[in-house]
Formats: C-alpha cells, structure tokens, sequence
C-alpha cells in the first residue's frame, strides 16, 4: 500500500442525483486500484458496494443522507485497513469529476475553480437532471478534500467542434440567442476515447480518418468523427434526441407531444417523461429496456420482440449512412459501450444496411464481446471494430494531464 502512496492516483468521479460511482485510478501504471457506487443517497437503505480491484466486492450499509457523507464513506473505503488501496486521503492526487452539460462554455476539460462552477450552474438550466448532481459532488470534495485540485469533464466538449449546420435547429434564431438552443451532444468522451483508440489500433493517423462511432448502450448515440473532430451527433439539446434508446424515443416527429398530451389527458411534462422513461426498447417489445431480455425473447420466437431489434438497428444505420454523407465517406465503423461491444448480432444486423459504403462483416470475427478487434472481411473497403469505452480512464487522463 505505502508503494501506491508515492504515485499519481486520480478519483473520478460521476455523481447523479441519488447515487455516486467512483474508480481509483493509478497513472503510472494506467490501473483501476478501486471502484464502486454509493447508491440511495438521500434516501433510505444506503449503501456503497466496493471492489478493490483483484478481490471481492464489500457492500457497507451507512447514512448517506448526502453527497458529503457519500464521498466520505468512499474515501473511508478507500483508505479502510480491510478493504482499502491506499494508506490515507493525501494518496489521492487529483478528483476528475464528470459533468454532463458544459453548454458553449466548455469546449474541453478545465480545472474546477469558483468561475468555474459558476459556469457550469448557468448551464444547469439545459441539464436540469444532471448538473445539479454533479455539481453537488464537486461542492462534496471541496468540503472534505480542500487542498486537492479537482477538474472537471465535460460530456458535451467533444462535440464543440461541430460546425454551426450541424448544432442549428431549424427554429427561430431567437431561440438559439435567446437560451442557446441548439444540438450539443452528448458521450464525448466516449466517443472522443473510442475514435481516438480505433485510429490507434488501426496504426493510421486519425487526422486522415473519417470514423462512425456508435455508442451503443442503456443511452445510445452516433458520432461522426473526421479528422479527430466531432462534426455531428445525434443527440441534440438533451439525450432524448437520436437513437432509439432502452427506454427513450429518440427522434420523433414533434408533433405528437400535443397529440397525445390531448389524447391521453397528460401535461406536457408528463408525455416528456414517457418519451424518456417507457418508450424505445422497452416501450416497443413491452418485455424490458434490456437487450439481453429481448435475446431471451427472440430465442423464444416473440416477433415483437424481433421487431424492436429491427427498429432499433435500422435506425443506427440511417444514421451511419447519414454521416457518410456529412463527412463524404467513411473509413471505418466502431461500436461500443454495452451492446456494441457484446451484442454481435445488432452490429450484424447494422452492418447489413451498409455493405453499399464498403462494410463488408467476417461473421467469425464478428463472434467477439467486450475486446478490441477488427471484424471486417479482408475485402472489406471500410473497416468495422469493437473498441470497448473506457470514461473513467479518459476522464483520469484528461485530469492527470491538465495538472
Ligand atoms: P449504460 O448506458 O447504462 O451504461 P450499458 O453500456 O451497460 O448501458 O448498455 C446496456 C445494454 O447493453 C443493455 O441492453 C444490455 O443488454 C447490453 N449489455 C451490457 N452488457 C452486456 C453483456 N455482457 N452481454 C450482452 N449484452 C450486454
């Protein structure tokens, strides 16, 4: 442990309203030392699960009746004589914190200072749900780590690139000088992390490239990347937009809002909250929001639950296309998060609308979870890869670099 104490270990962490997860990581050695998740903060029956990496996890009961006592019992577990990786809390070199909404402020990570978190308050406005959370978390480690220099990481930045065609809704631009309504995208720093490692595993200079990225999970999006930069994305002003999603729409034509807040007798806010919370996977199959749920079902033979998986990989692969067209060509596409990388028969399924670009799928190869590989056929003239995400080490590297 004493070993551990003399390098450069970064916290990061992701606070949400209710729960807070955290991994201990060591630079030198790019290592997970420790990881967990504080969960029913605020509520009743608290608890954090904590794993030190190599051993079993520990689940500690506490009060947890905010985020302050929540960064505490991490920080005790951290340094806990049973269970801990490091000796005590000055082991701890720097906090990375997530934030989700860095609206036009931010468009790359920043050392967290009072300008700072004043900033990102202006911005919690487009973010209701989740700067607040985060910026509880930061207030949590100011409190109980005050001399240990935090940085923050924005979900948004990546996307800052985009050209002003992109982001621009077609409304009145009133709107957007009025309250900057405008798309701004979302999981940048996976999609940033996976084309960045996709040009990398491919030895190519991402500067020459043109990658897809999907991000393929609970929350789904698209980027496309060319030449480093993120020129488009389909989540827009909020994570609604886009993809269909475990339980949210995506896109929509607008107008069925007013239809169904007339028809169903709901406000507005409640028909948003449908859109959110009981459509896409979940409020197409009616089985579940989880994938894994609808193998299960397919297997079974429940067409609708084929049918879901039908809307869902259609609607990747409009977007894919859309983007060849946005960057004129693609030379690779690159799946990630839960189900790109586990889910072999949705990229299959993807990949299927878009041999007319040069995808061309080696089913073998295809065959893989949760490593990186290059499943494209020998022949193929745009290449297709798994690269698993990793936020917490972007959101670390980001922090160590900006020391
Ligand atoms: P989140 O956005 O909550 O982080 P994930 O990236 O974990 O979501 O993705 C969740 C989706 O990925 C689910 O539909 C689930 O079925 C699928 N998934 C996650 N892990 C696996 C796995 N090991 N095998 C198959 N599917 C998985």
């Amino acid at each position: 442990m004493a070993e551990e104490t003399r390098k450069l270990n970064i916290l990061v962490l992701n606070c949400g309203s209710s729960s807070l997860k955290y991994q201990l990581i060591n630079m030198e050695e790019k290592k997970v030392l420790a990881k967990g998740i504080c969960e029913r903060i605020g509520i009743n029956d608290s608890q954090i699960k904590h794993t030190p990496i190599g051993k079993e996890a520990v689940i500690i009961k506490g009060d947890m009746p905010d985020h302050k006592n929540a960064v505490q019992y991490v920080i005790d577990a951290l340094v806990s004589k049973e269970h801990g990786v490091i000796d005590s809390m000055d082991a701890i070199n720097a906090v990375g914190h997530r934030i989700v909404h860095g609206g036009e402020e931010f468009a790359s990570s920043t050392v967290i200072t009072d300008e700072v978190i004043e900033a990102v308050k202006t911005c919690s406005d487009l973010a209701p749900l989740h700067n607040p959370a985060n910026l509880i978390g930061i207030d949590a480690c100011k409190q109980i780590m005050p001399n240990i220099p935090m940085v923050g990481v924005f979900d948004t930045a990546f996307h800052q690139t985009m050209p002003k065609k992109s982001y621009l809704y077609a409304l009145p631009y009133a709107y957007y000088r009025k309250y900057k309504l405008r798309r701004y995208g979302f999981h940048g720093t996976s999609h940033k992390y996976v084309a960045y490692r996709a040009a990398e595993f491919l030895n190519r200079d991402i500067k020459d490239m043109k990658i897809v990225v999907c991000h393929l999970g609970n929350g789904a999006s698209v980027c496309a990347v060319d030449g480093g930069k993120s020129v488009d994305t389909s989540m827009g002003l909020t994570p609604l937009e886009g993809l269909v999603m475990g339980t949210r729409s995506g896109d929509i034509d607008p107008a069925i809002l007013q239809f169904l807040a007339e028809k169903e007798n709901k406000t507005l806010e409640e028909v948003t909250s449908v859109l959110n919370k009981e459509s896409g996977v979940l409020g197409i199959s009616e089985i579940s929001s989880d994938f894994r749920d609808l193998e299960n079902a397919i297997a079974q033979g429940d067409k609708k639950a084929a049918l879901t998986m039908n809307v869902f990989c259609y609607r990747v692969a409009k977007y894919v296309g859309a983007y060849a067209a946005a960057m004129n060509g693609i030379d690779a596409v690159v799946f990630t998060a839960g189900l790109g990388e586990n889910n072999g028969a949705v990229r299959s399924e993807i990949c299927s609308y878009l041999t007319f670009l040069g995808v061309n799928v080696d089913e073998e190869a295809n065959k893989c979870r949760s490593i990186e590989r290059d499943f494209s056929h020998e022949d193929a003239r745009v290449r297709t890869l798994v690269i698993p995400t990793d936020e917490e080490m972007m959101i670390a590297r980001e922090t160590a670099k900006l020391l």
